[in-house]
């Protein structure tokens, strides 16, 4: 047996509207290739950058947001190496200075993990530009270099090894990806590549006598998706595992190697063996003077940070007492949080001018709530794939059929068939139901003769209920709500034919 240690190097990419050190667009990802460039970040001579001032407060606030302390001089370096996509043969980073150091953030693993709650140490936030896109054209046998990405801002973040298992280093980014949407300052979209991953992972080996040994390190790099995460780290976990049993080379080696992961075999592929000595000889840019961070800038950028996922879900939970996994669920889309968090708002007015609302019936109104948010109009909604931010039921009328099943005036099927009225034609509710005359039946007389003619109208279904068979009831339920046009309750419907054939 082995257990793991994983610590991550993540790359964001800042949605700014121009690139870090000079006034080209930032949407080159959109724009035709090599098109939104300029001779700063095509690193021509003489050029000078300028540093962008967004980016920097972004990288500040995205640092706060991960609980790090902010370094009160930061400053860029020079991370000298050649590659075609590097125009200026050095890349702008940060070396000794990051923007924010120390920091953690506490995740919460779902189901069958080692443990369900985890702090995660964040070693440094660190900002720099990101480097142009090079195409392999096999055929032409060429490589094609489209600089659009030149100089794009990334902040790179690094980690602790303090993930025990793929699964935690998946939510982890998961969590990251929402955190940097809630801070709005990035995209975030991992299929293209504004997160990007690399992963370090080794194994800790426990000997019959029990010491425990920690093999050397894999470097997995360029990992593309949450699953690739999960999937990369399993497998290379696993290789270095069945090579330790074997007697390989990882039981003596003292180096790390590096890998990249191969999606279509689902495997991971050796890419760097031999021990490298990096030296990218880095030194202080000596175009741009250090950044100083002054404590009223600190407390001002903090000010703009924004309720987070992780309180989001928290006060949900305690404020409307609804599960965990909806709070989850809800927090995930922040519009479609906002929009639960604006229906219960005017659910509350209604709670509140009732004689009768005791804490449960409140509770039970917020879960009804998140329920029919989350799977009923959630639903509807997939089906068209339209955002919550498109759809036209306003949270008011929203709360009105919420309202209106709390209080039992509709059953679920009416309560649904509402709802597909009121996504497509934005249908007030009340109206509705009022002028098709769609309230639930409450007349007990009515509902016990239905009941009465469908038990007749089916002997064979209540002979077989009779003789115990639970699921024959259920039939005749569907005939005594069609009696009712679907109007009846069939909670009542039960109890009244569990009387009849009793
Ligand atoms: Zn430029």
């Amino acid at each position: 047996m082995f257990t793991y240690t994983i610590g991550l190097e993540i790359h964001v990419q800042l949605k700014t509207k121009s690139k870090m050190f000079c006034r080209c667009s930032n949407d080159g990802e959109n724009q035709p290739a090599n098109t939104t460039i300029c001779p700063v970040c095509m690193g021509h001579p003489g050029t000078l950058p300028v540093i962008n001032e967004q980016a920097i407060r972004w990288g500040v606030k995205t640092a706060l947001a991960l609980n790090c302390t902010i370094n009160e001089i930061s400053k860029f370096d020079r991370k000298n190496y050649f590659y075609p996509d590097l125009p200026k043969g050095y890349q702008i980073s940060q070396y000794d200075k990051p923007i924010g150091i120390m920091g953690h953030v506490d995740i919460t693993i779902p189901d069958g993990g080692m443990r369900t709650t985890a702090r995660i140490g964040i070693t440094r936030l660190h900002m720099e530009e990101d480097a142009a896109k090079l195409l392999h054209a096999p055929e032409a046998g060429a490589s094609l270099v489209d600089f659009n990405r030149s100089s794009t801002p990334l902040m790179e973040i690094v980690t602790e090894p303090d993930f025990v298992s793929p699964a935690e280093a998946k939510v982890f980014l998961q969590d990251l990806r929402l955190l940097t949407r809630y801070l709005d300052v990035s995209h975030a979209d991992m299929e293209k590549g504004h997160l990007r991953c690399d992963a370090n992972v080794s194994i800790n080996v426990t000997s019959d006598d029990g010491i425990t040994t920690q093999s050397p390190i894999s470097e997995i790099k360029n990992l593309n998706s949450f699953r690739a995460v999960e999937r990369a780290l399993e497998y290379e976990g696993n290789r270095l595992w069945e090579e330790w049993q074997g007697g390989g080379d990882v039981r003596t080696r003292n180096y790390k190697i590096t890998v990249g992961w191969d999606d279509d075999k689902q495997e991971t592929v050796l890419q760097r063996w031999k021990e490298e000595a990096h030296d990218y000889r880095y030194f202080p840019e000596p175009d741009i003077p250090p950044l100083h961070f002054t404590h009223e800038y600190i407390t001002t950028v903090k000010s703009e940070i924004p309720e987070l996922p992780n309180q989001k879900k928290e006060r949900f939970c305690r404020d409307f007492g609804i599960t965990p996994e909806d709070a989850r669920i809800l927090v995930e889309d922040k519009e479609l949080a906002a929009f639960f968090e604006n229906t219960a708002s005017e659910l509350d007015a209604w709670l509140c001018s009732m004689d009768s609302c005791d804490d449960a019936f409140k509770t039970r109104t917020y879960k009804l709530l998140a329920g029919w948010v989350i799977n009923k109009l959630g639903g509807l909604l997939a089906v068209t794939e339209t955002r919550i931010e498109q759809c036209t039921v306003s949270p008011a009328d929203m709360a009105k059929l919420i309202a209106l099943i709390a209080e039992e005036q509709v059953n679920s099927t009416t309560a649904q068939k509402v709802l597909e009225a009121m996504i497509q034609n934005g249908i007030d509710p009340l109206t509705m139901i009022q002028e098709q005359g769609l309230e639930q039946i409450q007349d007990t007389g009515l509902i016990a003769s239905a009941c009465q003619k469908a038990v007749e109208a089916n002997p064979d279904a209540a002979a077989n209920f009779k003789n115990g068979k639970e699921n024959a009831i259920m039939f005749l339920v569907g005939q005594v709500m069609r009696e009712l046009k679907g109007k009846g309750q069939p909670e009542l419907v039960k109890d009244e034919l569990k009387k009849l054939l009793g």
